[in-house]
């Protein structure tokens, strides 16, 4: 950390603020200027007390923090990329991974349907919520237990993995029952407990970018999962609040490539959430592979018009199927195939 201290601050201040980083846990090194002193504060930041607070003192002006604050994400932690196993394919590794499927898992004939329909186009996981955070506490919440039996029945039809997603701490055992992949849903991306919980599971987790989340408070997120022992982590851009209105969110292609760049973790897409409308979702999954995705995950209903959640941004199966054929050429420049269940 770097301690700069307000210009004209007389020595005995500037001693002041130097016992205390010293007090905190830390070497101080103060380097004297004509007009300003900085002192630079050795130690290991992350598990050091903060020296943030020094700003409580009158004389100092700031505090830059000099190294990352999640360790165990870095990618400098494992250069060579983590590779998540998970439903029978390997995610972050040289493969493409499509995931697919509804929204909502809402019966039997539309997840069989769409599960069938995914495979056949070259999806290897199939999602769909049971559990489902909905906006309004009036509209449908999800089948619940019954849509993770459908969800286990649709597995051992297609041989498909399955992500999705748990809302609550108390859920995360009953749903890591079934589920190949644990989804953690961007509003609950920073609901800690939650996190820890998945993390004890054992299973593999897809961590979605909360709405209002810095690509830091995200990665930091990760973090908790890879401290509580889970070293599974899928992170998952599904687009930010912003004040745009054309689209339901601003999908982040640029936080896909800062967290490849600073983390080691597979990143997947999601396009649907990411815009919310049908329409770009092709586009946006070109633009994913480009910028470096090891994977996409897109919403698809037989008859997207009847759909209990999110009917605007799902695909039709033949849309689907178009949308995995048109990726070829995009996933060749990149030097990456499609993942293919074994
Ligand atoms: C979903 O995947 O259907 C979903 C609710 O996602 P998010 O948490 O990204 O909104
Ligand atoms: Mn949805």
């Amino acid at each position: 950390m770097i301690i700069v201290i307000r210009p004209h601050t007389p020595p005995e201040q500037v001693e002041e603020v130097i016992r205390e980083v010293a007090q905190l846990g830390y070497t101080p090194n103060p380097i004297r200027g004509d007009f300003q002193t900085v002192v630079a504060a050795i130690g290991d930041e992350t598990t050091h007390a903060s020296l943030e607070s020094l700003t409580a003192l009158p004389q100092v002006e700031r505090v830059l923090r000099v190294q990352k604050r999640y360790k165990l994400a870095s990618r400098e932690s494992r250069p060579e990329g983590t590779i998540v196993h998970a439903g029978g394919v390997e995610i972050g590794g040289r493969d493409f991974v499509v995931m697919a499927g509804p929204c909502s898992v809402e019966s039997e004939e539309q997840l069989m349907a769409t599960a069938r329909a995914v495979k056949a186009a070259g999806a290897v996981i199939l999602r769909g919520g049971a559990y489902k955070p909905r906006t309004s506490p009036y509209e449908f919440q999800g089948l619940g237990p019954e849509g993770l039996r459908l969800l286990a029945d649709a597995r051992r039809e297609t041989g498909l993995g399955i992500v999705t997603e748990v809302l609550s701490e108390r859920d995360v055992e009953f749903v890591a029952g079934t589920a190949d992949i644990l989804q953690i849903g961007a509003r609950n991306a920073q609901n800690f407990q939650l996190l820890v919980a998945c993390a004890r599971s054992g299973k593999p987790v897809l961590l979605k970018r909360g709405m209002s989340m810095r690509i830091e408070e995200w990665l930091l997120a990760a973090e908790y999962l890879l401290a509580h022992g889970n070293p599974n982590v899928i992170l998952c851009e599904r687009g930010i609040r912003t004040f745009e209105n054309y689209t339901r969110n601003t999908l982040d292609l640029a936080a896909v490539a800062i967290a490849k760049q600073e983390t080691h973790l597979p990143v997947v897409v999601d396009p649907s959430q990411g815009c919310g409308r049908a329409d770009l979702v092709k586009v946006l999954c070109r633009g994913a592979i480009a910028v470096g995705a090891d994977g996409l995950i897109v919403e698809v209903h037989p008859n997207p018009a009847e759909a209990l959640s999110d009917g605007q941004q799902q695909l039709d199966p033949p849309a689907f199927a178009a949308l995995v054929a048109d990726l070829e050429p995009y996933l060749q420049a990149g030097g990456r195939s499609l993942a293919r269940q074994r």
